[in-house]
């Protein structure tokens, strides 16, 4: 099991790699652009060959957050085009520069209703994977329920992979702050086994590939948005060892997005913490990312 975060890649992309090694972080995760912009990315050519090298030589796996404007349920077709278009340009950069693939949130209704906004949903998903016909993966993150958001549910995620046709490239992260927001009562082993029986039946663990390894400042159900360090929220030291301890995350690389002690964002204190819990568990750290060739 491996503990990365989400790493600033001001200065260029080429220095998460540093940072990510300076805290600890076994897998990385990065904004390619502005998140709460839609000026697309620009990387020039040495920063391409400058992050391929890097990446190559930390041996971490890659993700990109996509930016929080994307919005598939709009019913506004410049914002839906938008939204489309930056997904496109996000797995094709993954696909230049190397990464796992894309995480990113459905975005909201609006009040519409989620049956009303499914089949678009799902269409434009499909349209995305077709454009970026590589090996990038497109990862839907379960929202915290506020604002009418789509994906709230693992059974609205399931409903919208089995309508974008089962997509073997379309998988999921699943945010603990958010799932408990929601309601998911991952801080008790019951409440943790309960929520990961749903989560199978709807999605099925094999489409699990990220974990966003939060805190939740929000109490169960509370359905806002409220990330807190490991250990500090009401999930707690307790509920994350009831997290690592399900089999469904055993191989499943946890992110963090947490406030940081410091305010800085996620760092060394907030992964050892993970960490720690992870060897008290007995659980491997991981090996090298890429297999050894046989
Ligand atoms: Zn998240
Ligand atoms: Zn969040």
């Amino acid at each position: 099991m491996r503990i990365g975060a989400h790493v600033s890649s001001a200065g260029g992309p080429a220095g998460v790699f540093a940072r990510a090694a300076e805290i600890g972080a076994e897998a990385v995760q990065l904004f390619i652009s502005a998140p709460q912009q839609w000026r697309p990315p620009a990387i020039s050519d040495d920063q391409v060959a400058a992050f391929r090298a890097a990446r190559q030589a930390a041996d971490v796996p890659v993700f990109f957050h996509g930016v929080y404007l994307v919005n598939l349920a709009s019913d506004d077709g410049a914002l839906l085009g938008r939204s489309v278009g930056s997904l496109k340009q996000y797995l094709k950069w993954g696909d230049t520069l190397g990464t796992v693939g894309t995480i990113f949130h459905v975005g909201s209704h609006k009040g519409a209703g989620f049956e009303t906004v499914l089949p678009q949903v799902c269409a434009k998903i499909g349209e995305v994977l077709e454009y970026a016909a590589g090996e990038q993966l497109l990862i839907i993150e379960n929202n915290a329920g506020q604002g009418g958001g789509v994906g709230i549910t693992f059974a609205e995620i399931g409903a919208i992979i089995r309508g974008a046709g089962g997509h073997p490239r379309l998988r999921v992260c699943l945010d603990t702050c958010h799932a408990y927001a929601m309601g998911y009562d991952l801080a008790t082993p019951e409440g943790c086994a309960l929520a990961m029986e749903e989560f199978e039946r709807e999605i099925g663990f094999d489409r699990l590939v990220a974990v966003h390894a939060n805190d939740s400042k929000t109490p169960l159900g509370g359905m806002r948005d409220r990330h807190e360090n490991i250990g500090d929220g009401h999930i707690g030291y307790d509920g994350f060892r009831a997290i690592m301890r399900h089999p469904a995350f055993r191989d499943v690389p946890f992110l963090l997005e947490v406030p940081g002690i410091e305010g800085g964002g996620p760092d060394a204190e907030n992964l050892n913490r993970l960490k720690a819990i992870r060897a008290e568990l007995g659980i491997p750290a991981p090996g090298p990312a890429t297999p050894a060739p046989a």
